[in-house]
């Protein structure tokens, strides 16, 4: 069997430099780890447009679509602010996303013991947190038709419309459960029920989905605000959160800073299963370009190096390794070992984004 394919797309700023990192980890894995992986690097967003005049390629495209999982940096910069709209390197990514169609957003939120001080939240609500929003990323309220800013009468009315078909809640539902499987089997399924036709239909569709074919999960409903103040009263109750895209666009970069600094935070962003069962998927830190920070040394490559775990875990069936993973970063933090952006106590000197990645390579 050939091994396991990955498309590496390191981008602009930091992007280059925290995926320097998390190749150190694959190359241990091939060497010592025993999970050899076909690599292929290319160019997306800034970069790809230096070279190529536009942001991604029809052949990095294709490359996308072929492999089992893509993992991005970041892209973007001031120098290419006042590029025409259809170059810019945002739109790269955004191509990847809508021709593979991504329509579920993976966001852990999870906290590490040693970094629970960093939390807006008290230590005892949030040390060994561990939970999973699963945005549905393709529809509703930013997508649905009639949209746009009309005169009625003597006055103008701005409107956007919550749509959602079932087969689009179908599949997310899928998702959600099949992740949940790999993690507490419970599924949180959150909308406005009370209130909006879209979310009777989310609900009813979510429990269809969970009766007819994952019996095995746990399943609750819970209405947006309710889940908005569970996430900052008690989020340990949450295993995996499915919601829309506008809820799920709030309530994710809510449970985001119950953990701490961007730094630490990974993604993914999974489509249709593909032949072999497993996702489309695309891997990425939540955090930018960083061009304040870029060609320093001082980023943090945990974000991209847990983006990496993500797939180790939800593309390549390895979740044994993504924990192992999960574990060294743990260990390295425990150790006391801080960049610049996690830096809380005083007398701690921070480390470099290298000195980070080779601490984690050896903690394997
Ligand atoms: P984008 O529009 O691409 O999201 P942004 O400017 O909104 O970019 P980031 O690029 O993520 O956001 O940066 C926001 C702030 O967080 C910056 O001050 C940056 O230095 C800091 N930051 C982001 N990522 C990291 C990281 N991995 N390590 C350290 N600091 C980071
Ligand atoms: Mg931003």
């Amino acid at each position: 069997m050939s091994n396991p394919s990955l498309l590496i797309l390191p981008g602009d700023g930091i992007g280059p430099e925290v995926m320097t990192e998390v190749t150190k980890i694959i190359d241990w894995y091939g060497a010592k780890g025993g999970l050899k992986f076909d690599v292929t690097m290319d160019l997306v967003g800034g970069c790809a447009y230096d070279k190529h005049g536009t942001p991604l390629t029809d052949e990095t495209m294709a490359k996308a679509q072929d492999v089992d999982a893509v993992l991005l940096g970041a892209v973007g910069g001031p120098k290419y602010d006042n590029l025409d709209f259809s170059v810019k390197p945002e739109r790269g990514l955004l191509r990847l996303r809508k021709e593979m169609d991504l329509y579920a957003n993976l966001r852990p939120a999870q906290c590490f013991d040693a970094l629970a001080d960093f939390s807006s939240l008290k230590k005892d609500v949030v040390a060994g947190l561990d939970l999973m929003i699963v945005r549905e990323l393709t529809a509703g309220v930013y997508f649905g038709e009639p949209r746009g800013i009309f005169e009625e009468g003597n006055e103008r009315v701005g409107i956007n419309t919550q749509r959602y078909t079932e087969s689009e809640i179908d599949r997310v539902a899928r998702s959600a459960f099949e992740l949940a499987r790999k993690r507490d089997n419970k599924v949180t399924s959150v909308e406005k029920a009370n209130v909006m036709e879209s979310g009777i239909l989310w609900r009813e569709v979510v429990q269809k989905v969970r009766d007819e074919d994952y019996p095995d999960v746990e399943l609750n409903h819970m209405y947006a605000d309710n889940c908005a103040m569970q996430l900052v009263r008690a989020p340990k109750q949450f295993d995996v959160i499915v919601t829309d895209n506008l809820f799920g666009d709030i309530l994710s970069d809510c449970a985001a800073m119950l953990t701490g600094s961007l730094g630490m935070l990974p993604s993914a962003s999974l489509g249709a299963p593909m032949a072999n069962g497993r996702p489309k998927a695309l891997y990425e830190p939540v955090h930018g370009s960083a061009p304040d920070i870029a060609g320093q040394g001082k980023a943090n490559p945990i974000a991209c190096i847990l983006s990496f775990a993500m797939a180790l875990r939800y593309s390549f069936d390895q979740g044994a390794e993504a924990t192992r993973l999960e574990q060294a970063v743990e260990k390295v933090l425990a150790d006391g070992l801080r960049t610049a952006d996690l830096l809380g106590e005083e007398g701690v000197k921070p480390v470099s984004t290298s000195e980070m990645g080779d601490a984690i390579v050896a903690a394997l």
